[in-house]
């Protein structure tokens, strides 16, 4: 890979401030400075080091995020707040991405990265990844429901759900519960409860396949997931 390139996404600046760490020498390969940007090294063989200090490369970046409210997942929106303009600068360099998205006003875990590998893994309908809701429900959830999830329910277009666990925490008024499914159809959660006359007050996803929200964060706060977690994600 060009040496100016693994600099940048390291975060050493833009283009012509990394240029300029040419130009005075500062980076060396093996021992030896460079002056060509376009210098091609490997990151995983070559000792490279900026003002005699050894790089760590990493091509991939991996975030867990606590989705505040009112914050869109997208890289882009024209109107809105999205969660990638709640990341830092040294975050930035590596081009992230939400993993999925969830809707404005659900909170909760938000994976951000720039593998798309993996998010196509995480994402794919075959791949079947449960994900798991808390939620507020503005009526009484019953045993009925817990049995009609189970089966899956049909959505007011048609489709018939796959099975989804439904476990009741606290039925009331409002109802607490928590519902792991394993697909990810637009408002799916929301509709699924339509489909029961019942209607979510409260959205917060706190795992997805084996990563779970890490509940130190609060709304808007994100971290870089552990090894241990990257390594369940592999
Ligand atoms: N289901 C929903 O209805 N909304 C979300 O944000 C996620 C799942």
């Amino acid at each position: 890979m060009r040496i100016d390139k693994i600099l940048s996404n390291l975060g050493y600046g833009s283009r012509k401030e990394v240029r300029s760490l040419f130009k005075n020498g500062a980076v060396k390969v093996n021992g030896l400075p460079i002056r060509d940007a376009g210098h091609h090294a490997d990151p995983d063989k070559d000792q490279i080091t900026v003002n005699g200090e050894e790089i760590v490369y990493r091509e991939f970046i991996y975030l867990m995020m606590n989705k505040p409210p009112g914050v869109i997942s997208a890289t882009e929106d024209n109107r809105d707040e999205t969660v990638i303009d709640l990341l830092e600068a040294e975050d930035l360099v590596f081009e992230p991405f939400p993993v999925g998205r969830l809707d404005k006003d659900t909170v909760g875990l938000l994976l951000i990265t720039n593998d798309g590998q993996l998010a196509h893994r995480l994402l794919s309908p075959k791949k079947h990844v449960p994900k798991t809701y808390f939620a507020l429900i503005d009526s009484e959830v019953t045993q009925a429901d817990v049995d009609k999830f189970e089966k899956g329910v049909f959505l007011e277009d048609g489709y018939l759900t796959k099975p989804g666990k439904l476990t009741i925490i606290e039925s009331g008024t409002p109802s607490k519960i928590e519902l792991t499914i394993s697909e990810g159809k637009f408002h799916q959660v929301k509709r699924m409860f339509e489909s029961v006359g019942k209607r979510v007050l409260y959205l917060k996803r706190i795992s997805m396949g084996p990563i779970q929200l890490d509940e130190t964060l609060e709304l808007g706060e994100y971290r870089e997931l552990s090894e241990e977690e990257i390594n369940l994600l592999m």
